[in-house]
């Protein structure tokens, strides 16, 4: 099949509109009879399900959570990008639109690009009218700090907690819809197949997971909107249920397939503590914005800092090797993510790294209390303030500003990162890749879409820090609504869609059959087995570092991996019951076939882009 982006012709910062002007629309009373299906309720999902209903379609969305408001979009942290130039330094629509496919490695579809760029700041507006609680300036006005990759600040942020307000704000729109009707909310739904009919796609096959219940439902379209797979690597920093199932059974149905092997690996994570971890935490990159990252410039320092000898603050400044602004003095600690992630890996693997397993640089935050606090001093006419009080005022400031993340990692790592520098290291965060679409947003099956993480379209082999947020909401409230009625102006008169046909019949067979599969294999490994074993092949052969053999390997491996597990896999319980194992089970086997789809990838790429060395 030849894959056709279906660009609109013209410059490009002309195409969206005009393509807007040209596309079909269906008018207000024929909307009224056409239903839609989105699965997933994250940003992307409930912004595009909570516009699709207010326009007038009847919309059907799925989480398997227990609400949507507990979409994985709820563990965002930094910020949302937006080219409002609220700063005055610099900043515009082509800005934003050449940061982005320079921070990707030229290597995402340009013309999504700058229409990402121009609706940003329609997405601020937008979310400020619903109440999100943007942070503001001393004068009231949306504040903004800044992110990788870029040299000036527009990126918009609830303190630590950006998405989880960016979500409650979906959420609302969403319920308003909810209370009218026009949403009918599935939570604990999880779609198990795509159901195409005539050449389109035309429902879902959804489990019930509480009853276990299979169901069908119908649709004159479906949008995927599920979400991104790090946790194919097992560990990552993506919510413990985050999954590639739904666009995988596109992906089986004929939609094609787009980048897997690009991932996201983010340097500021905390590193990993053992064998007996089953999550990495992310620390914000806006962190980067008044943390410094460095490690010992010798190897003795290192070895004694290793073997509690020495404390980091022990070392002096010129004992010490900020090695990102030694490198990269026009943006410092603020490079993109596969910048700062290699090269932190380039230090780790060179010896420097300074806890016992050799994986972790630090962040330092010292200079920016001192920076603040001599500031506040000023500001507050204090004479002649001690170095301690310094630090007092100047610890407020960065409190106000990322307490909740700092509270975070004294928690989990039992450290106080006010008086020692908080220790980092990469790990897997986004995947880039995703289900093919074109500038409509569609998948290669016609009426399937692919919204948010879900898809691969706009962040090339890296994605720039603070823009899956305004991804997700660009794709939901502003983009799909358009493109979505140019095709459903088709529709206008198809009627509901039958859910007895021999197209539901045998998308349903093939899902029961499966989950009675699982149930009745009763073999000796949990799927949490085969799981990690995945994930340890795909971090040593397919993760930042990757080599031809490497890969040659990693494909055998998964293979016989996946084998074993449809032969050895055991899953406890029934399937008429709420069964976490049984609904992991599904996930794990699509993780299966994905990794080697991932690694086969990767191997075809000879070069080094993103976050992988090659
Ligand atoms: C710790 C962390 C911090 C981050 N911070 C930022 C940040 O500051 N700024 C930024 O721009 N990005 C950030 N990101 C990235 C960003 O959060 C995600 O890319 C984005 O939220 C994804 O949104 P989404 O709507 O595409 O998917 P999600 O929010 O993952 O939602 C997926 C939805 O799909 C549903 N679903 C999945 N599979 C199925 C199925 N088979 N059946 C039914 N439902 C299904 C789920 O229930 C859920 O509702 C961060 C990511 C992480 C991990």
């Amino acid at each position: 099949m030849a894959l056709d982006s279906k660009v609109p012709k013209g410059s490009i910062k002309d195409k969206w509109t005009d393509y807007k002007n040209q596309i079909n629309l269906v008018n207000p009373a024929n909307k009224r009879h056409i239903d839609v299906i989105v699965v997933g309720t994250g940003l992307a999902g409930g912004s595009a399900s909570a516009t699709l209903a207010e326009l007038g379609y009847n919309v059907k969305s799925f989480a398997y959570q227990d609400s949507p408001r507990r979409a994985h979009s709820i563990a965002a942290q930094g910020g949302i990008n937006a080219a409002k130039n609220y700063q005055g330094d610099g900043d515009s629509t082509y800005r934003l639109f050449y940061d982005t496919v320079k921070g990707g490695d030229y290597r995402s579809r340009e013309a999504n690009v700058y229409r990402l760029a121009e609706v940003s700041a329609n997405i601020i507006d937008q979310c400020v009218a619903q109440g999100v609680p943007f942070a503001r300036d001393y004068g009231g006005l949306l504040d903004n700090r800044s992110f990788g990759g870029v040299l000036v600040s527009r990126t918009f942020y609830a303190k630590g907690q950006t998405g989880q307000q960016l979500l409650l704000g979906a959420y609302s729109a969403m319920n308003r819809q909810i209370a009218r009707g026009k949403i009918e909310m599935f939570n604990r739904h999880e779609m198990l197949d795509v159901v195409i009919v005539d050449g389109k796609a035309r429902g879902i096959i959804a489990r019930n997971l509480v009853t276990g219940e299979i169901e069908r439902h119908s649709a004159h379209a479906v949008v995927i909107a599920s979400g991104g797979y790090g946790n194919v690597y097992f560990l990552s920093t993506n919510a413990m249920g985050s999954n590639v199932t739904a666009g995988w059974k596109v992906h089986k149905k004929g939609a094609y397939f787009a980048n897997p092997c690009y991932t996201q690996i983010h340097p500021t994570c905390i590193p990993r503590s053992g064998d007996y971890q089953s999550k990495l935490t992310l620390m914000s990159e806006s962190l980067r914005n008044d943390g410094r990252i460095w490690v010992p410039k010798n190897l003795e320092d290192v070895q004694a800092i290793r073997d509690g000898k020495l404390k980091p603050t022990d070392l002096t400044e010129d004992q010490r090797d900020y090695y990102l602004e030694r490198r990269y003095p026009a943006f410092g600690n603020l490079v993109p993510r596969d910048v700062a992630s290699r090269a932190a890996k380039e230090r780790c693997d060179a010896g420097y790294g300074v806890n016992a397993t050799g994986e972790a640089v630090y962040l330092d935050f010292a200079a920016s209390f001192e920076r603040y606090g001599k500031e506040q001093a000023k500001i507050q006419n204090i004479s002649n303030p001690s170095a301690a009080k310094i630090k007092e005022l100047g610890q407020e400031i960065v409190r106000a500003k990322y307490g909740n993340l700092f509270q975070m990692y004294e928690k989990i790592v039992d450290e106080n990162p006010y008086e020692t520098p908080m220790m980092i290291y990469p790990a897997v965060h986004y995947t880039m890749g995703g289900v093919w679409v074109d500038y409509n947003l569609m998948t290669t099956i016609p009426g399937c879409y692919a919204i948010g993480e879900a898809n691969f379209s706009d962040h090339g082999a890296n994605r720039l820090g603070a823009s899956a947020l305004m991804q997700g909401l660009a794709d939901g409230y502003f983009v799909l609504p358009y493109t979505i009625g140019d095709y459903l102006a088709n529709d206008i008169r198809t009627g509901k869609i039958a859910t007895d046909s021999p197209e539901f019949d045998a998308a349903e067979k093939e899902v029961s059959e499966r989950i009675n599969f699982f149930i009745n294999n009763k073999g000796t490994h949990s799927v949490d087995y085969y799981h990690k074993k995945l994930g340890k092949i795909m971090w040593d052969k397919c993760g930042m570092s990757r080599n031809e053999e490497g890969l040659k390997t990693a494909i055998e491996e998964i293979s016989t991996l996946r084998k074993d597990f449809w032969e050895n896999v055991n899953v406890p319980g029934t399937a008429s019951e709420y069964n976490e194992q049984l609904a992991k089970a599904g996930m794990v086997a699509d993780f299966l076939e994905l990794g080697e789809l991932f690694a086969k990838d990767a191997l075809v790429r000879e070069e080094s882009a993103g976050g992988h060395f090659r």
